[in-house]
C-alpha cells in the first residue's frame, strides 16, 4: 500500500468515537474527555506510520506487514481502551487493604468509623453550622465542637484544627517563633514521610533554628546554654518513624517545661501520632497528649489520621493565649481544615470520649486485634475461600506473621498476627499480587512474604471479606 494511501487508512477521531467500545467508554468518561483522548491516540499512530514510511523508503520498500484500515482501527479502539483505563487508575479508588499496615499512608491512613462516614455523608455535604449557632442564629465558632472535645480529652485550655500536622507545626512555629530564635535537639531534626522536614519547616515559618547536643545525646544544660534574648520558644519533636537506642539522653519534658518557664518560654511539642490513650498495652511508646500538656508543654500538635483514627488534620492543643494567638495568625485561615474534616473529626472525638475507642475507632480496633482474635476470622475465611474454590488450584495455610503500625508511627512496634498464605498451581505470587491489584473491583492491596502472597486480615473490615473472596474468585475464573 503507497505511504499516502496507509495514512487515508488511518482512522479518523469520529470513525473511532463511532465504534461500539468507544460508545461504551464514552459512558463511563463523557463524551469531551474520550474524544480528547481520541485526539491523542490517533495523533501518535499518524506519527508512527509517518516514522514507519520515512524508515521503509530506506529499509523495507514494500514490506508487506502494512496493517488494513480495519487492523489500525482495531488497533485504535485497543489503545483508547488502555488509555481510558490508565486515566481511571489515577483516580481515587476504594482498596480492600490487606496488608496488615495499620495507617498505610498510600492508602490513606486510617479509615473512618461509621460514625464519622455518617457525619460526612449526612451532617456536611449539605448546608450544615459550620460558623452558626442554632441558638442564638448568629455566627458560631468554626469546629467549634471538634475543639471543645479536643480540650476535653488532652486536659488542655483550647484547641485548634487545620488542615493537617505539618501547617499545625507552621502555624505554630510562625505564630509564637517569627524572626527570633527556637532551640531544637539535633536528635530531634526527622524527616517525616512526604517531605516534612523540621529544619525546613522551620525556614519556611521565619524562625532560626537553633540546634542543641548531639544526634544521641542532648542534656538539659544544651538548652540552657543556648537561650539568649532572642530566644522565642523550645522545640521537642517526637522523632516517630525512628528510634535512636542505646547511648541516649534527652531531658524529660516536665525538665525541660520547667527551664522554659523559669525564663518565661513556651515550650512546643510536635507529637505527631497523637495517642490519647497510654497505649502501652500494645507495645507502643507514642506520646499521650494528655500526659504531655499535664506535664506542661504549652502547645502541642498532632495529626487527626494517625493513631486518633480519624481524618487528615492537624490539631493543636494548649494554653489558651497562645491558641488564640495562632487563631489570629492569617495563616490560619489559609491553613484550616473543611467542613468534610471537622465533621468526621468531631464523631471520631466524640467515640473516644465516649470511651468507645477500641469498639468504634477502625485503626484502634485493628491495633487492639489479638493474632488469636484474627487466626479465627482467618480460619472461617479459609472454609468459605476453600467452598467456592478449585482446591487443585488454590493452596492455602495460616501462618504466623506481623502487622505494622504505619503512617510513620511505631517504627518498632509488630503486632503479632496470623496470615494466610496463598499460592496457585499455575500463577506466581507476583502474579496472583497484580490479578489482586489490578483485575478486580475493589483492588485488593496484599503483600508478598518468602514467595507467596500473604493476606493479613488485621486491616480487613468484615464487610469487606466478601470482596475479598470475591477477588479470589475472579482470580480462578481469570
Ligand atoms: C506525622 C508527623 C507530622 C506530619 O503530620 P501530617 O499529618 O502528615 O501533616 C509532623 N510531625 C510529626 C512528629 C509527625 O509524626
Amino acid at each position: 500500500m503507497p505511504a499516502t494511501q496507509l495514512l487515508r487508512a488511518l482512522p479518523s477521531i469520529d470513525a473511532l468515537l463511532r465504534t461500539r467500545e468507544a460508545r461504551a467508554l464514552a459512558e463511563r468518561t463523557g463524551l469531551p474527555r474520550l474524544t480528547a483522548l481520541a485526539r491523542i491516540v490517533t495523533d501518535e499512530l499518524r506519527a508512527e506510520l509517518q516514522q514507519q514510511q520515512a524508515g521503509d523508503t530506506a529499509a523495507t520498500p514494500g514490506a508487506n506487514g502494512k496493517p488494513t484500515r480495519a487492523e489500525l482501527l482495531a488497533e485504535a479502539v485497543g489503545r483508547l481502551e488502555r488509555a481510558v483505563s490508565r486515566a481511571g487508575a489515577n483516580d481515587v479508588h476504594r482498596v480492600v487493604n490487606a496488608t496488615g499496615v495499620i495507617l498505610h499512608t498510600n492508602l490513606g491512613r486510617a479509615p473512618l468509623s461509621e460514625a464519622a462516614r455518617r457525619a460526612v455523608a449526612e451532617e456536611a455535604a449539605g448546608y450544615c453550622t459550620l460558623e452558626y449557632d442554632l441558638e442564638t442564629g448568629a455566627r458560631g465558632r468554626r469546629g467549634g465542637r471538634a475543639e471543645d472535645l479536643l480540650a476535653e480529652l488532652t486536659g488542655a485550655e483550647a484547641a485548634l484544627v487545620v488542615n493537617n500536622c505539618a501547617a499545625s507545626a507552621l502555624l505554630v512555629l510562625s505564630t509564637l517563633a517569627r524572626d527570633g530564635e527556637t532551640i531544637v535537639s539535633r536528635g530531634e531534626l526527622v524527616e517525616i514521610g512526604g517531605d516534612f522536614r523540621v529544619p525546613d519547616v522551620m525556614a519556611e515559618s521565619g524562625t532560626r533554628m537553633v540546634e542543641v547536643g548531639t544526634t544521641n545525646r542532648t542534656k538539659l544544660a544544651d538548652y540552657e546554654r543556648a537561650i539568649t534574648t532572642e530566644t522565642r520558644l523550645i522545640l521537642r519533636v517526637h522523632p516517630s518513624n525512628y528510634r535512636i537506642v542505646g547511648f541516649t539522653a534527652a531531658p524529660a519534658l516536665v525538665e525541660l517545661c520547667a527551664l522554659a518557664h523559669a525564663r518565661d518560654l513556651p515550650v512546643y511539642e510536635d507529637a505527631g501520632s497523637g495517642a490519647l490513650l497510654d497505649l502501652g498495652a500494645y507495645n507502643l511508646d507514642e506520646p499521650v497528649i494528655r500526659e504531655s500538656v499535664r506535664q506542661g508543654a504549652d502547645i502541642v500538635t498532632f495529626s487527626g489520621d494517625k493513631l486518633l483514627g480519624a481524618t487528615q488534620a492537624g490539631l493543636v492543643v494548649g494554653r489558651r493565649a497562645l491558641v488564640e494567638r495562632c487563631r489570629r495568625n492569617p495563616l490560619y485561615r489559609a491553613l484550616r481544615a473543611d467542613k468534610l474534616a471537622l465533621a468526621a473529626l468531631a464523631a471520631t472525638l466524640d467515640a473516644h470520649a465516649r470511651g468507645a475507642t477500641f469498639t468504634e475507632v477502625p485503626a484502634l480496633r485493628m491495633l487492639a486485634a489479638t493474632r488469636d482474635d484474627i487466626e479465627k476470622r482467618a480460619r472461617a475465611f479459609l472454609r468459605r475461600a476453600r467452598a467456592r474454590l478449585d482446591a487443585d488450584a488454590f493452596q492455602f495455610e495460616i501462618i504466623a506473621g506481623q502487622s505494622a503500625v504505619g503512617g510513620g508511627s511505631a517504627p518498632t512496634t509488630h503486632p503479632p498476627t496470623a496470615l494466610i498464605a496463598v499460592t496457585h498451581a499455575h500463577a506466581s505470587a507476583a502474579a496472583l499480587e497484580a490479578g489482586l491489584r489490578q483485575r478486580v473491583r475493589p483492588p485488593v492491596i496484599a503483600r508478598i512474604l518468602d514467595g507467596r502472597v500473604v493476606l493479613d486480615l488485621r486491616t480487613v473490615a468484615a464487610v469487606e471479606e466478601p470482596e475479598l473472596l470475591d477477588a479470589l474468585c475472579a482470580l480462578r475464573d481469570g
